[in-house]
């Protein structure tokens, strides 16, 4: 007792004194880890805390230097740059900080890297899956809420709330997913989105949907965190699905820890007084663009509440690139998806897209490019098209396809509409260096589900369904379009992010399963999956080359083929039954007798003339 007296009395002569307000100290260094043996040796690491940037910083371990220190307006901050020899043996360095008679001592741990599979890419073999976590299933009541985050509310009944979806209940409908045929699995972001609720619109709404992040370095606790991601990630391996993470590199969430304390003003994209993005891509693409335009478009920021990075201060650049590189080494990610890829600065961009490439070869990225016409989504990806900036995106999300598929089923046949627009848009697939590698889909997370859209026609919903699964490209899948679920975005988003029937606690249905699914929902279900199955099966499908017809009177054919299959792709969007004549497709049929209806297992016995339902779309295997 007497001991402790003294100590305080000290301690109150200290902070009197002003000493204890000068130590200097280390409270975060990110990465929060790195590993030995990357391809890459060099390594920022950031340094916060008091004073931190007053220190003189040694590091002393066989194989690590630091090459030099940085400090930053912020007297906060450092930022060390080291590198690690090949032969470095993993373990603890030790930074020693030293100011005057005050030294401390931070801990920083370099793993071996491990085994286990990563970065592998995901192709036009796959079909990818697109869940939001919060909203798919719920399999963790225990961390639905916390008193100690700035918005401690889940409530199912609030749409624009948290509901309780995590991790651990997107692990238990792996087997579900499975069966489907799907073969990736991309949720919307998964970093910790600390964020108060936001008045958007006039309601109070969550970051549930997570494109707020308040640390790089952690995994929403919501969804289970670093531990459950980890998990998740090795059970999807074992089980043979490859994991897309959803980037955000263009902004952050206002309650980041970092913005706090900003290292330095220009850490954010600042302005005299608040400017919005124009999110007019054009004034980047357009070759006859003004610098001014460019500048709102891709400084200008996102939304007031998303603080937009300055991707040209190369500490803010290093930062966001080593946290890409992180994620892919410690949780095992084997593709991007990249959201506002437009927004960022187009540089860094390529700068980030590099390292990745360099470290994990195989690893694919594909931004979200929201455009809508061929030449500006070319911008954004490989590209054969004479553009002064020229892209290294592997992939892309394809957005004109996207829009030209719904076109096609919503609007009359007619010279250029109907299912030309469909048609058309693949006619221009010259402009990309390698078409196959964008991401193709019906809706998603930001879209009026794909039934909707079509006035809830399920022989449109085949159709469409059958294109996304047999034209060129990645197929992605939005959460439960696969079970019919519909909506358009009104009065709002959330209309379209609905609760997966049968992921939470309590639900009177399950959809998950095949009882608890009406008749229509589970034709729509049996539909995706024997097509997915059978493209899985069939390399003609990922790998094969695409010929189109011209479409004619309501009618375009189709064919993916390779050295051991043709796959012909006959769809009717007319409201009657017709017979086709197949003559004009001899440069593909000829040599072929018979056929095989993928979906219905039926015969065709004369390729001649081949009977067309009203509205649908017929895969069939050519036989010889
Ligand atoms: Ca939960």
């Amino acid at each position: 007792m007497k001991k402790s007296i003294l100590s305080l009395i000290i301690m109150l002569q200290l902070v009197g004194s002003g000493v204890l307000a000068q130590q200097a100290a280390i409270q975060r260094i990110n990465p929060t880890n790195w590993w030995v043996g990357m391809k890459n040796p060099n390594l920022q690491l950031l340094v916060y805390g008091p004073d931190a940037g007053s220190l003189t910083y040694t590091i002393n371990y066989p194989g690590v230097r630091l090459l030099k220190t940085h400090t930053a307006e912020n007297p906060n901050y450092a930022f060390l740059d080291l590198t690690i020899s090949p032969a470095t043996k993993p373990g603890t360095i030790k930074i020693v900080g030293k100011r005057g008679s005050q030294m401390l001592t931070q801990p920083f741990v370099l793993k071996a890297r491990d085994k286990s599979p990563k970065g592998q890419g995901v192709t036009a073999a796959d079909f990818i899956y697109l869940a939001m976590p919060d909203r798919f299933a719920n399999g963790d009541e225990s961390n639905d809420k916390f008193a100690d985050m700035a918005d401690s509310n889940a409530d199912r009944a609030n749409p624009f709330y948290r509901h309780g979806g995590d991790l651990a209940g997107a692990a238990q409908h792996l087997d579900y997913l499975k069966d489907l045929g799907v073969t990736a699995i991309w949720f919307t972001p998964v970093l910790e989105n600390n964020q108060p609720l936001t008045n958007e619109g006039g309601a109070m709404r969550s970051a549930y949907h997570g494109y707020g992040f308040t640390d790089h370095y952690a995994i929403d606790k919501r969804l289970g965190g670093n531990e459950a991601y980890k998990a998740f990630v090795k059970k999807a391996h074992d089980a043979g699905f490859r994991v897309v993470q959803d980037a955000v590199y263009n902004h952050v969430g206002v309650n980041h820890w970092i913005l706090k304390d900003l290292p330095m003003k220009n850490w954010l994209h600042q302005w005299p007084t608040y400017t919005n993005t124009s999110y007019k891509y054009q004034s980047v693409t357009d070759p006859h663009g003004a610098e001014r335009d460019r500048h709102v478009m891709l400084d200008g920021w996102f939304v007031p509440f998303l603080p937009d990075l300055n991707q040209s201060n190369p500490f803010v650049a290093n930062f966001l690139i080593q946290h890409a590189l992180w994620s892919v080494e410690n949780f095992g990610v084997d593709a991007w998806r990249v959201d506002t890829y437009m927004y960022n600065d187009q540089p860094f961009m390529n700068r980030c897209n590099q390292a990745l490439l360099d470290e994990y070869p195989k690893i694919h990225i594909f931004g979200e490019s929201w455009v809508n016409n061929v030449v500006d989504q070319a911008y954004y990806t490989r590209n054969k098209i004479d553009f002064p900036f020229k892209s290294n995106q592997p992939g892309g999300l394809d957005f004109v396809l996207y829009s030209s598929m719904l076109d096609a089923l919503k609007q009359k046949f007619s010279w250029d509409d109907g299912v030309n627009r469909f048609y058309q848009a693949l006619a221009q697939d010259a402009v990309y260096q390698d078409p196959t590698r964008l991401v193709t889909f019906l809706d998603n997370h930001d879209t009026d589900r794909f039934l909707s859209v079509i006035g809830d026609d399920l022989d449109k919903y085949k159709i469409g369904i059958t294109w996304l699964l047999t034209t060129r490209g990645i197929p992605s899948l939005y959460y439960g379009t696969e079970i019919l679920m519909k909506n358009f975005k009104d009065p709002s988003d959330a209309e379209v992010r609905r609760d997966f029937p049968g992921g939470f606690p309590g639900d009177k249905e399950n959809k998950f399963e095949t009882a608890g699914r009406t008749d229509r929902e589970n034709e729509a279900f049996q539909f995706v999956r024997k097509l997915a199955t059978y493209r899985r099966n069939t390399p003609a499908l990922h790998s094969g080359k695409l010929m189109q017809f011209l479409p004619q009177d309501g009618t375009y054919v189709y064919f993916r083929y390779d050295g051991a299959k043709t796959v012909m792709v006959a769809t009717n969007t007319n409201d009657k039954e017709l017979r086709l004549d197949t003559s004009r497709f001899a440069e593909r049929m000829n040599g072929y007798s018979s056929a095989r209806n993928v979906l219905t297992d039926q015969s065709i016995g004369d390729l001649k003339q081949i009977n067309l339902p009203a509205k649908s779309a017929l895969v069939l295997e050519l036989i010889n």
